[in-house]
This record gives structure tokens, C-alpha cells and sequence, in this order.
């Protein structure tokens, strides 16, 4: 029997449902609005379209957004300073810098100025460093959200044999962290991996965020396995493919997710729940 499709979209919904109840009833009973501020810095067409996305999502959950657009040759100084300034801001909860930045700012040093209580990107090091031990305040969106799937679809995590294949510091290695907190045995796999099929043929969970289309086929993948395909590939004819050859590795898999419709609605729906979760705790705390 082919493998049952992991309808990702259809549960984000769902969770950003609750998001906006969740919000509603935040406001009915302290006044808070949840409030997400989101700097842009540069004209990336990409990075537009991604926080355009995120400020309507935010809209629809009845969470609050804060747009600040910066001119792409701003100085490190001033996104501090802004910063700085939203980390005091009681109406923000959460504060989100659109990735990549423009060559000429330090990263780390515009991330570590994030408020850890507002880090609802997750990227802060406290936040990577707090998923070792298991006291993080934020997950980042991408791994959370291919937990809540599993979660969602009843995927027992504990015991199981999960191959993370990507090994990047937003995907990868938060989500085989993510994973070993929950009882896992994880392996991670990337570039430099000899046979990747040695590894991803004992996956009782394999999650797959390379960026390489058809980078799984049929023959690497047992069966019954779980796949969760991370991956988003613009092939030259326009069209959006994941990292798993979808018909071929659907036949063996016991659970799938398509590309697009899976992870993707997933992520978004995460840094809503961020947000909410950050302006819950902010209210409870007064
Ligand atoms: P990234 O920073 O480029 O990292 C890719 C990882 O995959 C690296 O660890 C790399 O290994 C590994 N890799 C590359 N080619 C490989 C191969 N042939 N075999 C095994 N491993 C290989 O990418 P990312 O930001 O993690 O994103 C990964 C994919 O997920 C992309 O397609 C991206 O568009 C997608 N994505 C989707 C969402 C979503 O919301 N659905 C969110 C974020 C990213 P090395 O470390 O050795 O270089």
C-alpha cells in the first residue's frame, strides 16, 4: 500500500486555528496582543516574499506585526540599536531578523542581540546551545514543525532509528537534537557522509533537508519507513520538488510528506506559535 501523505497543509491550518483562538482569548482575558516585530534588511525579492508571508499569517492568527525595512547598506550599529530598541518594546514578543544578511553585517553579533525571551526564530545561542539540555525557550520553526507532525500524525518517536540527512545549523542539527530529546537514536548525515545509503536504509524515520532533488531513491529508503522531505528545489522548468523522489519512495514508505504542502505551511505556523507562546508566558508573568 502506498504510503499515507502527510497533509501539511491541512494541519498548519488546523494548529493556526487554535493559534488564533489562543490569541483571542489572550486578549479577552489580559489586553495583551501578541506582537511580532519583523526586519528586513536589503531588497532580496526571496526574503520579501518570506516575510510578506509571515506579516499575513501573523494578520490571520490576530498577532500584531511590526515591519521595519532597512536600506541594504545600513550600518551594523543601527540594526543594534533597533534591536536594542524592540528588546525594551512591551508590545513585541517576538522579534525576527530575515536571513541571509547583506555581507557586511556579523550575523551572530545581530542574533545574540535578540532578547533570548523574544528569540522566537530560535537562532540566539542561548536558544541552539539550550537544545543540548533541553531548556531552550524557543525551537526553531523548521525543526518544530517537523515535530509537530510526527506528533501529529502519532509517530512514536521513543526507541526509534531517525537519519537526518543536512546538517545545517537551522535544520539539521537542531532537529537531531530535537529528536534525541525525545528518545531517539539519531544519526546525522551530510555532504561528506561515504554511502549515504548505509545510513538512510536503517531509518525508521528519515528526515531529509540537502537541497538536492531526487537525492533519495527508492532503493535507500526500508520499508515502512517514515519520510519527511525538508527540501525545496526550484527544478529549471519552474516547478518545486523536495529531496525525495516522491512517486518512487512513496511505494515503500509507511508515512510521506509532499513538496510542496508539507514542512513548508509548517514552518510559518511555528513562529506563530512562538509568538503566542511568548506573549502567554509575558502575560502570565505579570
Ligand atoms: P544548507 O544550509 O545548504 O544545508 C544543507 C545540508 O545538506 C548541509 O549540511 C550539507 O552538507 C547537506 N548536503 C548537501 N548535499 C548533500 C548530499 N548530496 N548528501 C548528503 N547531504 C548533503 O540548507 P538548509 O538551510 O538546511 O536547507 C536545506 C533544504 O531545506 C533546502 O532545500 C531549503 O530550501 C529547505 N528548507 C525548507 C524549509 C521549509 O520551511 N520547508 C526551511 C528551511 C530550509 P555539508 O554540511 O557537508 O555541506
Amino acid at each position: 500500500m502506498p504510503a499515507r501523505i502527510i497533509d501539511g497543509r491541512a494541519i498548519a491550518e488546523d494548529i493556526r486555528g487554535l493559534c488564533a483562538t489562543r490569541v483571542a482569548d489572550l486578549v479577552n482575558r489580559t489586553g495583551v496582543t501578541p506582537g511580532l516585530a519583523v526586519i528586513l534588511v536589503g531588497e532580496d525579492p526571496a526574503s520579501q516574499v518570506y516575510v510578506a508571508n509571515k506579516i499575513k499569517a501573523c494578520d490571520k492568527a490576530g498577532i500584531r506585526s511590526f515591519s521595519h525595512r532597512l536600506d541594504a547598506a545600513v550600518s551594523n550599529k543601527v540594526l543594534i540599536d533597533l534591536i536594542n530598541r524592540l528588546n525594551d518594546d512591551d508590545e513585541v514578543h517576538g522579534i525576527l531578523v530575515q536571513l541571509p544578511l547583506p555581507p557586511h553585517i556579523d550575523m551572530r553579533a545581530v542574533l545574540e542581540t535578540i532578547s533570548i525571551q523574544k528569540d522566537v526564530d530560535g537562532f540566539h545561542l542561548y536558544n541552539v546551545g539550550a537544545l543540548v539540555t533541553g531548556t531552550t525557550i524557543f525551537s526553531p520553526c523548521t525543526p518544530y514543525g517537523v515535530v509537530k507532525l510526527l506528533e501529529h500524525e502519532k509517530i512514536e518517536i521513543e526507541g526509534k532509528n531517525v537519519v537526518v540527512v543536512g546538517a545545517s545549523n537551522i535544520v539539521g542539527k537542531p532537529l537531531a537534537l530535537m529528536l534525541m530529546a525525545r528518545e531517539a537514536t539519531v544519526a546525522i548525515c551530510h555532504a561528506k557522509t561515504r554511502d549515504l545509503a548505509q545510513f538512510t536504509i536503517l531509518a525508521d524515520i528519515l528526515v531529509v533537508a540537502a537541497g538536492r532533488p531526487n537525492l533519495i531513491l527508492p532503493q535507500m529508503v526500508k520499508t515502512g519507513a517514515v519520510v519527511i522531505d525538508v527540501g525545496i528545489n526550484r527544478l529549471p522548468s519552474g516547478r518545486i520538488v523536495g529531496d525525495v523522489d516522491f512517486d518512487g519512495v512513496r511505494a515503500k514508505a509507511s508515512f510521506i510528506t509532499p513538496v510542496p504542502g508539507g514542512v513548508g505551511p509548517m514552518t510559518v505556523t511555528m513562529l506563530i506559535e512562538n509568538t503566542l507562546q511568548s506573549a502567554e508566558r509575558l502575560a502570565n508573568a505579570q
